[in-house]
């Protein structure tokens, strides 16, 4: 698909990038394409949540410990009757890609206290790096290195690539970060989305 073919939300004909955009199951089986107000308002309606403040956040800059700005679009969708999940994401294209972040709550939580806790993570995020340039390549710039787990759409599609700092390494670049720890030792340990990495 290109990104000036533009879907459509089958509830309210809005046009929805493919960012905001979600399958939703329907009780007859299928699935119908929504934009996530009209996914929160269906969802909302069949567990019965009364107190859930179904709002649209508009996207934030924010700038990194460089000095480089980064605008950050917000997905905040529920899930089932008692989770509130919030996203912060950079887009290329209509895909996420980049910084993401998670926090969750439920729906019950006023949602810009929990936006005010996902800005922090956020901030606490941007306000270090850990990898360093060395000339052209990059390097780790001490002995952690924190990250996502994301894949290659490009690639074959069994070889991952990491986003670390916001920005996109290849699984090979990496692997060559790790030479220069040749002889140590590491500890990799996987962590939820909405926990700190
Ligand atoms: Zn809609």
């Amino acid at each position: 698909m290109t990104h000036d073919q533009c879907d459509q939300c089958e509830q309210c004909a809005q046009p929805i990038a493919a960012y905001d955009a979600i399958h939703y199951g329907a009780a007859g089986g299928g699935y119908r394409l929504l934009c996530t107000q009209c996914f929160n308002a269906e969802v909302a309606k069949r567990y019965g949540l009364t107190g859930f403040e179904n709002v649209r956040l508009e996207p934030i800059r924010m700038v990194d410990c460089a000095g480089d700005a980064h605008q950050f679009h917000f997905q905040m969708r529920l899930a089932g009757g008692n989770m509130l999940v919030l996203d912060a994401f950079e887009i290329q294209g209509e895909l996420r890609a980049g910084y993401e972040f998670r926090m969750i709550g439920n729906p019950d939580d006023d949602v810009l206290t929990l936006l005010g806790r996902l800005v922090q993570k956020m901030r606490r995020a941007l306000s270090v790096k850990d990898l360093a340039a060395d000339g052209h390549q990059l390097r780790i710039s001490d002995q952690t290195v924190r990250g996502r787990i994301s894949s290659d759409m490009t690639g074959p599609g069994d070889t991952p690539v990491v986003v670390v700092d916001g920005r996109e390494i290849s699984w090979d670049d990496f692997g060559r970060m790790l030479t220069a720890f040749e002889g140590w030792q590491f500890r990799l340990q996987i962590i939820d989305m909405a926990d700190e990495p």
